[in-house]
């Protein structure tokens, strides 16, 4: 996981979390804001770089104990919701897979029409 994208859906998860949460209309409250400033440093100071996955899955727990609640409590909230709200980000790559996948079978298609049609 790359660091940017890691702080990306960081960003994005504590936005759902505080509009739906904390009636936000635009960016975030001073708590969200302070949480998630938090979280892009500790990312930032992160031993594992770029090698690392999503912090719910680290064995360093570098957060403090106040901020991991809050942190676990918007991803527990807007992990699902991500997906829902942004599939581009959250199945970015599956997404690009079945793009893929339907247009070879499409292609196939006129393949095996034009052979028919020659015959
Ligand atoms: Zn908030």
């Amino acid at each position: 996981m790359q660091k940017e994208k890691d702080v990306r859906i960081l960003e994005l998860m504590t936005r759902i979390y505080c509009r739906a949460k904390h009636k936000t209309k635009k960016g975030l409250c001073d708590e969200c804001a302070e949480l998630l400033i938090y979280a892009t440093q500790r990312r930032e100071k992160c031993p594992f770089g770029d090698e690392k996955t999503f912090c719910s899955n680290c064995k360093i727990h570098c957060y403090k104990p106040e901020m991991r609640e809050k942190i676990a409590k918007v991803m527990r909230f807007s992990g699902p919701r991500t997906v829902f709200y942004h599939p581009t980000v959250a199945f970015g790559h599956l997404f690009e897979t079945l793009k893929y996948k339907r247009k070879s079978k499409k292609e196939e298609k006129e393949r095996n029409k034009n052979v028919k049609e020659n015959n």
